[in-house]
């Protein structure tokens, strides 16, 4: 999950921005209801700050990755391990895993200590929270870094296993379902552009084309790209080209924000379903997508599969049972869908009642 760290940084200068008008870390105006629990650390010896977010322990302790990359400024990073934070919750609680929602961010900075000792400065950060946080990989951090913070903190979920390809299975049962309420009569012959060929893009290619969906990929990798495409039988479609070409479902697995002001009056499907975080620019953006008569599979639904996964892996759950969860993200999928057509809602408010209801208060993602 490395190559898009470097965006992801510009990402978070841009949000530092939005976020330096406020000097209350904490203000529920940001994040709807405030986070539970926000610690700022700084272990001296080795020059590590790191940010972490405890949003929601409700349905149990935070789970949610640790990001280690670049923040032009300490307020940036604790805005973005907010915002994560509550998406963790709402992915945790409407795949119906007994686990609330946290991040964390660790402060890529010159002259700090050796990596192993950033890391495990980190887990003793961790280790102060008693288990209200369980930490796990994210951009940045790897299965070896989740290793060494284990070796301090109570508790980390990782198992080395990869999530991705439970992730691409999750969306692929996502996308099934949406068709399915769409009317299409499964996969064959649909044309799906898939935005970004890398560990989960990569895979939901391949079980795209073995279900006969007509696949298009795009990368900035055009090697990765051409790879992707010939394994699934597809063709391969420019990076500038994704939310232009006509296809019946737009899955990205790249980069944040590819709905967004610009792009949405004119993108040419009728589904919206992928793997990628922060989909929408805006929550006003999924409004605009129902006008256009798009079905959207809100992000944080759609890309649950990693979290089903470790859930299983930790509960002991085999191979078939934890396949059977993954694939349970469809039924959620179809009924969150047809509820919101029922009640007249969109599919993301939809998502948001479901969290709500299972964690018995109103929760929802940032404006
Ligand atoms: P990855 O880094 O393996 O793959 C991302 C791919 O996208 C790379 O091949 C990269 O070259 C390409 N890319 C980056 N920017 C692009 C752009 N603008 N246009 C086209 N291609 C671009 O990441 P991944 O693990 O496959 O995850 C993909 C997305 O899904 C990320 O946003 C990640 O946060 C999210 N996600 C992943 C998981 C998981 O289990 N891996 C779980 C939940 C969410």
């Amino acid at each position: 999950m490395g190559q898009d760290t470097g965006n992801r940084a510009q990402d978070t200068g841009n949000r530092a921005q939005d976020t330096d008008r406020s000097d209350d870390l904490n203000d529920d105006q940001t994040i709807p209801g405030g986070t539970e629990q926000l610690v700022l650390c700084r272990d001296r010896a080795t020059g590590t700050r790191a940010v972490i977010a405890v949003d929601d322990t409700t349905l149990g302790p935070a789970l949610g990755g640790v990001r280690y990359v670049r923040y032009p400024a300490e307020a940036a990073a604790v805005a973005e391990a907010r915002r994560l934070a509550r998406g963790m919750t709402l992915k945790n609680a409407c795949a119906d895993i007994p686990y609330g929602g946290g991040k964390s961010v660790i402060l890529l900075e010159d002259g700090q200590g050796p990596r192993e000792q950033v890391m495990e400065a980190f887990g003793r950060f961790v280790d102060r929270l008693g288990g209200a946080y369980v930490p796990g990989v994210d951009m940045g951090t790897d299965v070896e870094d989740l290793a060494v913070i284990g070796k301090v903190a109570p508790d980390v979920s990782c198992d080395h296993v990869d999530p991705s390809p439970y992730t691409a299975l999750g969306v692929l049962a996502s996308i099934e379902a949406a068709a399915r309420v769409a009317g299409f009569d499964g996969l064959r012959g649909l044309r799906v552009v898939v935005q970004g060929a890398g560990h989960v893009g990569g895979t939901l290619a391949r079980l795209l084309a073995e279900r006969s969906a007509d696949v298009l990929v795009a990368d900035v990798s055009t090697d990765r790209a051409a790879e992707a495409a010939a394994a699934a039988g597809g063709a391969v479609v420019p990076v500038d080209e994704v939310t232009t070409t006509p296809c019946d479902v737009l899955a990205p697995c790249a980069a944040a924000r590819v709905v967004n002001d610009a792009t949405v009056d004119g993108l040419p499907c009728r589904i919206v379903a992928g793997a990628a975080n922060d989909v929408l620019a805006h929550r006003q953006l999924d409004g605009r997508l129902a006008e256009r008569g798009i079905l959207y599979v809100p992000d944080f639904v759609a890309n649950a599969g990693g979290v089903v996964q470790i859930h299983a892996g930790r509960a002991g759950w085999d191979e078939a049972g934890t396949e059977a969860a993954v694939l349970r993200i469809g039924e959620r999928v179809e009924a969150m869908l047809r509820r919101a057509s029922a009640e007249g809602c969109t599919p993301l408010e939809v998502a948001e009642r479901v969290a709500s209801e299972r964690i018995g208060r109103t929760v929802r993602i940032p404006a």
